[in-house]
């Protein structure tokens, strides 16, 4: 079941709303990473190439519903103008009188960079006149916004019902397929590794995941829950008391089908994330004042062993709190042990691409994807409703 894709689209003088998730980390009014700016590049190049006059809208932060100067896409027009190469005017607003007249007065090969769309409170409301007012700006309609696809939001959802065929970008195709190779056919062995913060984020993906995979893998905060479901006293590391009872019969779940669950042997130890130390101990030796911040040795030993012979690996959710360097070697260790494994990977999640990045094995990745939310939900077999609302190909 393919979805319609740009590249179906007859793109010459039309008018096209590309929505992209331009929603990238700012620092002293600048982009701090453009890695979501690059990723939406080849649908961009495509459709100028092919002629259209595009009209480009995103989201930016969470600026509540009415305009904001900390919120503006102006330092993403300044940086898509460095990467494109050619002028990103950015329009005061993204629906209006004004904003119309310099859509229509755009040439073939040109974009407008519409302002946040979320400076209007109907966008996140999925509200039909606000899609209508977007859709007016434009003739066709791309949606390469994976990262934001969870949300029926009315520039991913409501706006389809007015600008038809609704088509997949490039970039949208791409994480659909690398994705769709973990739930449908993976080659086998099929491992996924867990961790993070907190399990409530990712019980539901626990969940789904037993019916998929031959092996799981829990780290981060989210593997001392399942500790202390085995009855482990785990100090003052993250657990979520109310999550034991979920992450026990998790287990049970495993063990029917046969699934292996792999959790930490031993955790590395300290007074709190800011400790400039901390020390490794095993799972049944953590102190009752400290609190266990990354995978120990013994771990990352096993759960490199558990990876080999892997065909297809699926990672989300840090080891450890790897933005403190005596915290990182776990998260580190086990992003070399994943590429060093040769499986197909696919790597999703804010902080996880990050430490990947950190680990300097990105390009080794099979598919680093763009998206966090987005892609937990995917995974967890949910319908995205911006993934629903593109048009198959018929
Ligand atoms: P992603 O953004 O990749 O989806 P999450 O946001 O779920 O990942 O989790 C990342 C966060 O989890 C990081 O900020 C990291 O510091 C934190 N974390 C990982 N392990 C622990 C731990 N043992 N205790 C507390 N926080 C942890
Ligand atoms: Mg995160």
């Amino acid at each position: 079941m393919a979805k319609l894709s740009v590249e179906d689209l007859d793109l010459q003088g039309k008018r096209v709303f590309l929505r992209a998730d331009l929603n990238v980390p700012l620092a002293d009014g600048g982009v701090a990473d453009d890695t979501r700016l690059r990723a939406v590049l080849p649908t961009l190049e495509h459709c100028l190439k092919a002629g259209a006059r595009v009209i480009l809208a995103s989201h930016l932060g969470r600026p509540k519903g009415k305009p904001d100067p900390k919120y503006s896409l102006a330092p993403v027009a300044k940086r898509l103008e460095e990467l494109l190469g050619q002028p990103v005017p950015l329009a005061p607003d993204c629906v209006g009188e004004a904003v119309e007249t310099q859509a229509r007065s755009l040439e073939p090969g040109r974009l407008l960079l519409l302002e946040n769309l979320r400076f209007h409170p109907e966008e996140e409301a999925n509200d039909g006149a606000f899609a209508q007012a977007l859709a007016r700006l434009a003739d066709c309609y791309v949606n390469d916004a994976f990262a934001a696809a969870h949300r029926a939001h009315a520039s991913i959802e409501a706006i389809t019902r007015y600008l038809s065929p609704p088509a997949a970008g490039l970039l949208m195709r791409r994480e659909l397929a690398a994705l769709g190779r973990i739930l449908e056919r993976p080659e086998r062995p099929l491992v996924a590794i867990l961790g993070g913060a907190k399990v409530s984020d990712k019980l539901t993906l626990v969940q789904s995941l037993l019916d998929k995979v031959d092996a799981l893998l829990v780290g981060g905060g989210m593997a001392f829950t399942f500790l202390a479901a085995l009855g482990h006293g785990v100090g003052r590391s993250l657990v979520e008391p109310e999550r034991i009872e979920l992450a026990r019969r998790a287990m049970a779940q495993a063990n029917r089908r046969g699934v292996h669950i792999g959790l930490p042997v031993d955790t590395v130890v300290a007074d709190s994330p800011q400790s400039g130390e901390g020390r490794a101990v095993g799972v049944r030796e953590i102190p009752g004042h400290l609190m266990g911040l990354d995978i120990g040795p013994l771990t990352l030993a096993r759960f490199t062993q558990a990876l080999s012979g892997a065909k297809t690996v699926v990672w989300n959710g840090p080891m450890g709190v790897f933005e403190r360097s005596p915290f990182a070697r776990g998260t580190l260790g086990l992003a070399r042990a994943v590429v060093a494994c040769g499986a197909f990977s696919v790597v999703g999640g804010g902080d996880t691409v990050a430490a990947v990045n950190q680990a300097g094995v990105a390009r080794k990745i099979g598919y680093v994807s763009t998206a966090g939310g987005a892609f937990i939900e995917f995974l967890e077999g949910r319908t995205l409703p911006g993934v629903a609302a593109l048009a198959e190909r018929s």
